[in-house]
């Protein structure tokens, strides 16, 4: 019974004012077609977003939960151009992620940055959305779930059992291709990782923790990854941004 959870990964896209005329697109579509309360709606615009697209759904009472792309590993201090968690949890973001194969490959974000950014987010009271996924050279020299498994222990090292946390796994070579994994790749890969936070945070923490599937998710394929049990959301890029799309990818019980 664990609550579906879709979430719009903007990445550098929509400005704060464009994110208000989506944002209450977005709603509106949403609730013409009385979509689903069974299923959480997150979306995670830019840094500069955050505080607009927060007051639009505090004072619409929007039923979409708020989260940020990145945070700093530190909570203040000397860190020019970080943001630490302690400001997202302030902007009421309860998501954050993290450890996003961008920031890995263009920021060189090691293992251990991402546990430490992992742990940031937890002080913080937010809930860390933990990206792991294989490259496909990975996929070539390793299988696919090798890397991810050895990204989410390392990244779930030293957390108290049944800590909150949600796990997106989402193979590089299907972000922004066009070419997703089958349901069967992504269920097995799931699966694994549902094991990892077995092991880390114990059994109760491992069936009540989201993970989703994330690379080249759209409305014509979301349902067959749903339909898999491992597989609890989706983390969504390049279709958060069309209103009509991710409106669908929302209501794919329909
Ligand atoms: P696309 O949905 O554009 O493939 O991006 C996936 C992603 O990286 C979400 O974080």
């Amino acid at each position: 019974t664990r609550t579906p959870l879709i979430a719009g990964n903007w990445k550098m896209n929509l400005d704060h004012l464009q994110s208000v005329a989506f944002i209450q697109k977005l709603h509106w579509t949403l609730r013409d077609a009385k979509h689903d309360d069974a299923v959480e709606v997150a979306v995670f615009p830019p840094f500069t977003d955050l505080r607009t697209v927060q007051t639009l759904i505090d004072a619409d009472r929007i039923p979409f939960a708020l989260g940020a792309q990145d945070l700093s590993q530190h909570d203040s201090g000397a860190y020019t151009g970080e943001v630490s968690g302690a400001f997202l949890t302030k902007l009421r973001c309860r998501y954050v992620i993290v450890g996003h194969s961008e920031r890995r490959e263009y920021h060189a974000e090691s293992d251990e940055v991402v546990a430490s950014k992992v742990q940031a987010a937890i002080r913080n009271g937010l809930v860390p959305v933990i990206c792991v996924g294989e490259t496909a050279e990975d996929l070539e020299k390793h299988g696919a779930s090798a890397v991810p498994v050895g990204q989410l222990q390392k990244a779930l090292e030293g957390l108290p059992a049944g800590t909150e946390v949600v796990v997106a796994y989402e193979p590089v070579w299907a972000i922004g291709s066009g070419q997703a994994a089958t349901p069967d790749q992504a269920q097995d890969v799931c699966a694994k990782l549902r094991g990892v936070v077995a092991e880390a945070l114990g059994a109760d923490a491992a069936a009540a923790t989201r993970i989703l599937y994330g690379g080249s998710v759209k409305a014509a394929n979301i349902a067959s990854f749903m339909r898999e049990p491992d597989v609890d959301g989706a983390l969504v890029g390049g279709a958060s941004l069309l209103v009509d799309e991710f409106a669908a990818i929302v209501r794919y019980q329909k």
